[in-house]
């Protein structure tokens, strides 16, 4: 059933804007109030910004749009004064460990830091903010919000798991990405490396309960195809949640980001629409335009094509990428055919039905022995609780 449209309370002259989550959706949306001249109260749960993050390195994408992502975050008056590195070309593999160099000139992505450390995005955009006057309270987690408010506070479940190591290392910059259901089911295996350091990841979809078997597989893959050597590594791990809400207002308030389940459905690049969502919820506040008008009108065919996509990844297995990556690796321009992939052509529009019944499946994980579910991933645990 469709839900009908729900209006953002907006915020009076004087009043204060009450913010949950200091990760990027609600930062930028601090950002912009603030900058409107509207006072603005953060309340971050944990002690530190992206304190799930913690020198995690992460690619802000660059594929999704035409519009490069660093001159729109300036133009949305964002800080872009982070550490970053332009992911112009890379390596990817296929199961049977054959490489595909893919390189363009306009970057793929662009590599950050994430968490609390100096350089990375959160530490830019929290710097922002309080410089913009908003106030930045710590380990005060919310449980309701009084007058407008947005809500911005992550992930609410595990539909994806990115699980390995992040480390120090002597290696060169680059990025390496493997695609083979035995290190990352569904997914795909990662390696990135900016400043001598380092993150390595097995990105799955399903079967969660074995995450540790894919780490161990995806380490030893990287490797050997890699050169992947790392210094003292500090395991590292976090969950992704992905939904295609038909709203995204609760009570009058928006909910932003990834507590909205904006995300790449296909890959679980979730940065820019954190960020955009923030700056869509502010301009709902300040009474310039309906917050779900502006999330659908911007990203919300986009997100549709991402789950069909992911429907299709899910069911191509091995040989499946094998066959996209040699069409990828061939494309004159890899970029521009990666962009194409978003866009809700005729026969991904007819294929929605088909994608959503899949996704809903999968967020069901069959794999998992609810038996005697000991994970920490598992939705099952979750229903129990
Ligand atoms: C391992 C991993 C790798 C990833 N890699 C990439 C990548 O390469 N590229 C990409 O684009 N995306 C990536 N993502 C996804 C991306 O990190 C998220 O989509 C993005 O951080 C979402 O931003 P957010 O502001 O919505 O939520 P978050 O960044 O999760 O911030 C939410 C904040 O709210 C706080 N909070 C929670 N509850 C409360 C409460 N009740 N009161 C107050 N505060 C609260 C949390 O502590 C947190 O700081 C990755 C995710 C993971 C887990």
């Amino acid at each position: 059933m469709r839900q009908k449209q729900q209006q953002v309370r907006q915020v009076k002259p004087g009043e204060k804007v009450t913010i949950a989550g200091a990760g990027p959706a609600g930062l930028s949306a601090a950002i912009l109030l603030a900058r409107a001249g509207v006072r603005v109260e953060v309340h971050e749960a944990k002690k530190e910004v992206g304190f799930r993050f913690q020198q995690d390195l992460q690619g802000l994408e660059n594929w999704t749009s035409r519009e490069d992502i660093l001159d729109w975050m300036h133009e949305q008056g964002l800080a872009t004064d982070f550490n970053k590195l332009a992911g112009c070309e890379g390596t990817v593999f296929d199961y049977r460990e054959q490489a595909y160099h893919v390189s363009s000139q306009r970057p793929f992505f662009y590599m950050v830091e994430r968490g609390p450390g100096e350089g990375s995005l959160d530490t830019a955009l929290l710097q922002q903010a309080i410089e913009l006057g908003v106030e930045v309270i710590f380990n005060s987690r919310l449980s309701q919000i009084d007058g407008p408010g947005i809500l911005a506070i992550g992930p609410r479940a595990a539909d994806a798991i990115a699980v390995g190591y992040h480390f120090k290392t002597d290696m060169a910059d680059g990025f390496w990405v493997i695609c083979d259901n035995q290190l990352a089911p569904e997914g795909y295996a990662y390696l990135l490396v900016m400043n001598g350091k380092g993150t390595v990841k097995s990105c799955m979809f399903t079967d969660f309960k074995h995450e540790q078997r894919y780490v161990e597989r995806t380490v030893a893959a990287f490797e050997k195809l890699a050169g992947l050597q790392m210094i003292e590594p500090v395991p590292h791990g976090g969950a992704g949640n992905f939904v295609l809400p038909s709203v995204a207002v609760h009570g009058s308030r928006p909910l932003i980001g990834e507590q909205a389940g904006f995300q790449d459905t296909l890959w679980g690049f979730g940065m820019r629409y954190a960020m955009a969502s923030g700056i869509f919820a502010a301009r709902s506040l300040l009474g310039e335009v309906e917050y779900d008008e502006l999330w659908k009108k911007a990203f919300h065919d986009q997100m549709q094509a991402g789950l069909v996509n992911r429907a299709l990844y899910a069911r191509m297995g091995n040989r499946g990428y094998r066959w996209v990556l040699k069409k990828l690796a061939q494309s004159q321009d890899p970029l521009q055919a990666l962009q194409r992939h978003y866009q809700l052509n005729g026969w991904r529009r007819l294929l929605i039905p088909w994608a959503r019944r899949h996704f809903q499946t999968k967020r069901r994980d069959r794999s998992c022995n609810h038996v005697d579910c000991g994970c920490v991933w598992c939705r099952c645990g979750e229903t129990e609780a």
